[in-house]
Formats: C-alpha cells, structure tokens, sequence
C-alpha cells in the first residue's frame, strides 16, 4: 500500500497561515489550522501586494477576490522629497509588465483567505501553549486544555513565536529606533486623492506612505517617525493623531490635507530579527514572520510569507508521511537565503527612505535604480524551484 499524505496542522491564523492553508488544500493535503484569536480578524491598516505573492493567489484561485477587494496601484506611483518635488516613478510591474500589485486592508485579505478554506480547517480559541515529537508524530498542546496530533506543523505563529524555541534558541527582536503611525481615510474625505497610486514623500529620519485600499473607498497611510522610545513589540497601541500631524508640519500640503482627516491612528514599533540559521527541526518548521520577522521598507513581510505557503505546499504535494521532515528541510533550504536578501535589503532600503545621506542627490539616484531590484523581487517565481526540490525527495 502506497504511504498516505502527511497531514499538516498549522499555529497561527494570520496571513502566512491562512494562505499556507490554502495552497496546501489547493494540493490535496488535509490541513488544520489553531489560532489563539477568538475570532479571525485584522486590525485596521493596509498591506500590500506585489506580483511574486500575487502569482500565487492567482494560481490556486483568489486572483478574482483580490481584483475585487484590493486597489490595483498604477504608473502614476511615485516618490517624492519631503515637499512633493518628484524623485521617481515606483516600480509597480514585473520585467513583463505584469501590474499584479495591489493595496488591500488587512482584513479583507485575511477574510478572503480564510472563507477560501473549507468548514472547519480553522479552530479558533486555540492558544498554542506547548510542543513535543518523536519519529512519528508531533503534538501540539493548547492553553483551554485542547491538544492535537499531526505528521508536519508549521509555526506560523508570528514575530513572538511560541513554538520558535522548539527550532531555534530564544533570541530578541533587533527594534530600529522608529516607529509608524498608520490607519484609514474614507476617500469620500478627500474626494479629489487619486486612488490608483502608491505615493512616498521621503525626508530627514522620517517617510510617509500612501496607497488605496478596498477598490479606492479608503486610503492608507503609514508615517514613520524617529523615537527614542523602545515601544513594546505592538502593531495597533493607540496613538495621537495632533503629534502625527506635528511629525510632518511643513511636508508637501497633500500630505497635510489627509493628516487633517484622520481621527484614530495606531503606533506600530519597527523590529526585525538576524536571520535565522535553522528553521526546521525534525516535524516542526517555521513560516512567515515566526521565521524572518522584515522591516515594512520592502513591503514584503506578507509576500514573503506567501512565497513561504507556496513552497511548502509544492514541496508537502510530492510528500508521504515518512519523508514529510525531509520535505521540511527542502523547503528551508529553498527559502532562507531568499528570505534573508529580502531582510536585508529592507533593513538597506529604510536608510534610503529615512534620508541617511549628506548628499541627497545620491540617496535619489538609489531611489531611482532601485527599480531594477524591485524587477527581480518581483519576477521570482518559487514554484519551479520548489518543483525541483520536491523532485529529489522521490
Ligand atoms: C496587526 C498586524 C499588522 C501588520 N502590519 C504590517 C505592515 O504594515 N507592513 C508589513 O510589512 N508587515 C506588517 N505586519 C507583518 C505582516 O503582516 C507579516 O509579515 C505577514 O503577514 C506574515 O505574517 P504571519 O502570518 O507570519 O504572522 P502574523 O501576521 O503575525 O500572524 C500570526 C498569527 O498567529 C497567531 N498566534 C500567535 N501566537 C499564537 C499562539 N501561541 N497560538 C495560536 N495562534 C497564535 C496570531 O494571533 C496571528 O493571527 C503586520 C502584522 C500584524 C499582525
């Protein structure tokens, strides 16, 4: 008898998890997936969508859902210096001209992602509060007392990883000295903001960020400001929409005109992480920000975890239950060096955002080259690779 499918049991419903979950059930693998949340859901901000993630949406379906929930951003997008002097276009295609990227609130994503997936995968109230494996098995253990058994999980559990110690040892987080303000604008409030472009304004130790989100009806916008002030790790602390507005008194009136609309605005602390040397021990892998926690200044925190679900479950799809840990490996072996040129390219790209330069000219002609890195970024494809790595396991 031919050895069965391995079945997969994922920690952690955001958006690394969910789509894991999908593309894996998109192959045929039974999938469950335990999130600590009562109920899924997603603050209100904006994440954004570039082609090497959208591929993958499309190709097991949602390209349509993101069509309809997102705000394709086109090649009006620019950056700016600080007081609306253009400095470039920004690169909103692949190599071929593909314009697969889209602004989406973060809820709408999540929710496509998870209404994609049949009845019952995810388990909400479920927070992982323990791990152990043999050569069989792995089990996970839950704080309201529940426990599961499964041949893979994957610990998509985000930046605080309750399950990483069991990979690798405890490390802290690296935190950047910034912090950024973010939330939503109705565009009804500034009827005449375009809602086809993502816009940077780009000025001493500080960026501010604006691209549509749900088919235009709002606007995201993100400010990063300079802090002395190591905030706790949080995505959604409240902050104060009069000191937002002081950050960037003087800036190009635009971006005053939209700071006037804004009456909630959250703080979010940037860090990231080293990269990590191993993510895989035996049945156990990590994925998305579990494994590579990135700063925003690439935007690719979500697509690389998307990268991440579309890997494994190409590699997972060639698996039985005896060779799942090999598969496991083959699938950080394809990933980590990828994700960690990602890392440190965001970590590179904030010194251009935040102006670390004397000589300004040379931070914009960096801005302007870096079109031809965004092209690579976004023409990589991880299925053909995966395909390959997938092939040696049999
Ligand atoms: C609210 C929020 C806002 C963000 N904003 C941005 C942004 O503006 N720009 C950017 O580049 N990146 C942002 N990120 C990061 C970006 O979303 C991630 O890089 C990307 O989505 C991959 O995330 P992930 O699914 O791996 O982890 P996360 O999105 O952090 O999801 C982890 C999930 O695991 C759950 N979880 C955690 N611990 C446990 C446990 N013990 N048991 C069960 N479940 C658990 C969490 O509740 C969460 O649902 C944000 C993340 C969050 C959570």
């Amino acid at each position: 008898m031919a050895p069965s499918r391995p079945h997969v049991l994922i920690v952690g419903g955001g958006i690394g998890g969910l789509f894991a979950a999908n593309a894996l059930t998109a192959g045929g693998i039974e999938v469950s997936v335990y999130e600590q949340a009562p109920a899924i859901g997603e603050i209100g901000a904006g994440v954004f969508l570039t082609p090497n993630s959208v591929r993958h949406l499309q190709r097991i379906g949602l390209e349509p859902a993101v069509q309809k929930w997102g705000a394709r951003v086109g090649r009006e997008s620019r950056y700016f210096r600080h007081d609306g002097a253009p400095i470039a276009p920004v690169q909103v295609t692949d190599s071929s001209g593909w314009n697969a990227t889209f602004g989406m609130h973060r809820a709408d994503l999540v929710d496509m992602l998870a209404n994609a997936l049949p009845a019952g995968t995810v388990r909400t109230g479920h927070r992982c509060s323990g791990f152990e494996q043999d050569g069989d098995a792995a089990r996970v253990s839950f704080a309201n007392g529940a426990a599961a058994e499964a041949d893979v999980v994957i610990a998509a559990d985000g930046i605080h990883s309750e399950l990483r110690p069991y990979v690798f040892p405890p490390s802290s987080p690296v935190f950047h000295g910034s912090v950024a303000y973010r939330g939503l604008v109705p565009h009804t409030r500034v009827p005449h903001w375009p809602t086809d472009r993502w816009q940077m304004w780009l000025g001493q130790g500080r960026h501010f960020l604006t691209f549509p989100v749900r088919a235009g009806q709002l606007l995201n916008y993100v400010g990063f400001v300079p802090t002395d002030e190591k905030m706790k790790e949080s995505w959604s602390a409240p902050g104060d929409p009069n000191v937002l507005r002081q950050e960037f008194a003087g800036w190009d009136p635009r971006i005053q005109e939209l700071l006037r609309e804004v009456q909630v605005t959250f703080r979010w602390a940037l860090y990231d992480r080293e990269p990590l040397p191993l993510w895989t021990r035996d049945r156990l892998s990590l994925l998305g920000d579990a494994a590579h926690p990135m700063l925003p200044h690439l935007g690719q925190g979500a697509n690389q975890s998307i990268e991440d679900g579309m890997a494994l479950a190409t590699i997972l799809g060639r698996a039985d239950r005896t060779t799942a840990p090999l598969a496991l490996l083959a699938y950080e072996r394809l990933r980590r060096e990828r994700v960690a040129q990602v890392q440190r390219g965001a970590r590179e790209n904030g010194m251009r955002y935040d102006s670390a330069y004397s000589d300004l000219g040379v931070r914009d002609a960096e801005i302007t080259a870096h079109a031809e890195f965004r092209k690579r970024l976004y023409d990589y494809d991880v299925v053909p690779q995966a395909e390959a790595a997938a092939g040696a396991l049999v």
